[in-house]
Formats: structure tokens, C-alpha cells, sequence
């Protein structure tokens, strides 16, 4: 419609009142940033904008030298009679909804978010909008998180009946948010904490940005004995899985942290032994609260199960269509393709017997 705030454009999500885009996925002149994953957060534009704890990871990632200009939460800046503003998403450190305001008419693109507070971040606001920009990444019925002390409790008895028994156990996450939520929510009295060489890094953007997280080590660590490995919980990215670093930990048991692992066959198909049902991402009824709150009338749906949330949001009698992008491609825990079978039709815990 011709007076949009937001349109969708080849190079990504553009605003044509303030000349702007968001997560731009082809180098632009202005780029607003939700997040500073790799699908939302790519090299090359002119102009950075984005929440002030993302700086790091982005120089990281971008370019040390990237021209960026960051706003706290709830901060407004004025680009050619658009306002924008950024709001808590909950989903990493940094994370934001970008709230654009013009002529009286109030957007707010979500980026990735997730509803529980889970101490890593500022937790999600609902911003009231006319027109609410969402991912579905997970938009699918079956997809319902377990409580967070109930993930934890598992994971800390698996951790702690592996140390016992005088096993290492190797958890794999996502080297960004996930390790660094693992790490503050586990139970760091059951052993030493060594990490891959890819988690440590973005543990240090954390705890500058204030955020406890429990001692850490690496695996070189002269401290460490062979009775310290034996015990320890190994944080490492997905990628580690069969390379020559984890001999030093000898036999151990291994796990795989992901939203997808509610998936029947996604903890086989990983060939781990167990699966933690863990995400960054917002699950069903987490979506359908947030999209409620924003008390919009008017959904646009990036990325995920994009047809089925928007055949439920029609359904409601809302105003509801997709814009393709190229969100949700890089990092596992947002790649559909890990879980193109066919979800199971209840959930199942996909525990190891
Ligand atoms: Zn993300
Ligand atoms: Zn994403």
C-alpha cells in the first residue's frame, strides 16, 4: 500500500518515509540492525544503527571499522521525519525491535524474540503498533518449550550423573546466545566449564555488557587435570562435532541444545545422545502472546512457518501476509533445513533410553 512505513525491497526491509533499511540482506546505505546474528547483521552497508551491547559482536563480525551508531532501549532518533527507536526482543545480547514512527502511524519489526526472561538480556517488550513485523520461526502448534528450571534441572542431572559416572559432557549450542544462556543458567557448582575457542570470545561481549556468567576455561588451561576433564560440561558450537578437539575429553557423553531437537529424528540425525529442547526463538503460544500484545491490526511474517502463522492470524481476523526474506539461513538453531522432516505429531522428549 502506498503510505507503508515498511516495504519489502530485493536488497530487505525497506523504509521509504526515512530512506532506511531493516537487516538488510545486500549492502545499503542505512541499515537499522536487530540483532547481531549473521543472517540480520551482514558486511558491506555505508551506515550502521543498532542497540549499543550489539557493537561489540558487530565490529566482530563486520569490521572493526564499520560506521555505527548505537541507541539504548527506548532512545528516539529523527532520520527525515522518522522516528525510530529500539526495544528489548529477549533473544541475545543486544537484540532490539526497531519501532518506526511516521505521520501517525507507529511499525515495529521484530527481528528474532523470545518472551522468557532467561538473565542474558533485558526480556521482550510488547511495543503497541498498527502494523507488528514478526518472525515465525517456530510458528507451528506442536512448538512448546519446556519451562526454564525444568531445561535446566535436566541438563544439571545429566551433567552431574556424567561427572559421576567420569565422563566429560559436551553440549552443543550456538557459540552466540545460546552458550552464553547455558553458561549463566546451569548449576556451576557440578564441575569445571570449558569452552571452544568459537564460545569464549563471545562470553567476554557478555560479561563486559555486565552479564554473570560462571568462570570459564579452555581446554588448555594448565589448571585443568585429566580428573577436572572428566567432570567438566564442554560448551561448543555445532560445528566442533567429530573434529580432533574433543579427544582431549576421551570418552564422554554428548547433547545437543536446540528448539529442533522437539523434532522427531533431529537428536538421531545429530547423532548425539541426548537433546535439550532449547531456543532463543519465541514458540507457539510465546508468538501468538506477543503478537496479541502489540494490539496490532496489520501482521507481516519474515520468516519460519510463515504460511500456517498466517492462516491462524487471518483466522483471528487480523490483517496478515508474508515478506520472503533471506532471515533464519545461517546460524543452526535458525535453519529450517535442519528440521525438513516432518515435525512429530506430539511432543517427545527424544531422551536417549
Ligand atoms: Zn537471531
Ligand atoms: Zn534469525
Amino acid at each position: 500500500m502506498p503510505n507503508d512505513l515498511v516495504v519489502l525491497r530485493p536488497q530487505g526491509l525497506y523504509c521509504p518515509a526515512g530512506d532506511f533499511y531493516i537487516d538488510p540482506w545486500r549492502p545499503v546505505e542505512r541499515a537499522v540492525l536487530t540483532h547481531a546474528h549473521s543472517d540480520h547483521a551482514r558486511r558491506g552497508s555505508a551506515h550502521y544503527l543498532a542497540h549499543a551491547d550489539s557493537a561489540g559482536t558487530l565490529r566482530n563480525r563486520l569490521g572493526a571499522d564499520i560506521t555505527l551508531q548505537t541507541l539504548a532501549y527506548g532512545e528516539a532518533v529523527t532520520h527525515q521525519g522518522v522516528t525510530v527507536s529500539l526495544h528489548p526482543a529477549g533473544h541475545v545480547l543486544g537484540s532490539a525491535q526497531v519501532r518506526i514512527e511516521h505521520a501517525g502511524q507507529v511499525w515495529v519489526a521484530s527481528g528474532d524474540y523470545k518472551l522468557e526472561d532467561d538473565g542474558t538480556c533485558p526480556p521482550f517488550e510488547p511495543v503497541r503498533c498498527h502494523t507488528f513485523i514478526t518472525e515465525s520461526t517456530f510458528g507451528l502448534p506442536i512448538y512448546r518449550w519446556p519451562a526454564q528450571p525444568v531445561l535446566f534441572a535436566d541438563i544439571n542431572a545429566w551433567w552431574a550423573a556424567n561427572a559421576a559416572a567420569g565422563k566429560a559432557s559436551v553440549l552443543y549450542a550456538y557459540a552466540f546466545g545460546k552458550a552464553q544462556r547455558l553458561l549463566h543458567g546451569v548449576d556451576s557448582s557440578i564441575g569445571p566449564i570449558v569452552v571452544h575457542g568459537a564460545v569464549e570470545p563471545l562470553n567476554a561481549v557478555y560479561r563486559a555488557a555486565g552479564v554473570p556468567l560462571p568462570p570459564t576455561h579452555r581446554v588448555t588451561d594448565p589448571q585443568l587435570t585429566k580428573a577436572d576433564l572428566r567432570r567438566a560440561l564442554v560448551l561448543a558450537p555445532p560445528s566442533a562435532a567429530g573434529t580432533p578437539w574433543l579427544k582431549r575429553f576421551g570418552e564422554h557423553s554428548d547433547a545437543f541444545a536446540s528448539g529442533w531437537m522437539l523434532v522427531r529424528g533431529a537428536r538421531r540425525r545429530r547423532g548425539v545422545d541426548r537433546g535439550f529442547v532449547m531456543s532463543d526463538h519465541a514458540d507457539w503460544p510465546g508468538l501468538q502472546k506477543a503478537i496479541g500484545a502489540t494490539g496490532a491490526e496489520r501482521i507481516i511474517v519474515t520468516h519460519g512457518s510463515t504460511d500456517v502463522m498466517v492462516r491462524w492470524l487471518c483466522e483471528q481476523g487480523l490483517d496478515a501476509q508474508v515478506f520472503a526474506t533471506e532471515y533464519g539461513g545461517d546460524d543452526l538453531d535458525d535453519n529450517p533445513s535442519t528440521a525438513a522432516e516432518e515435525p512429530a505429531s506430539a511432543p517427545t522428549s527424544e531422551a536417549a533410553p
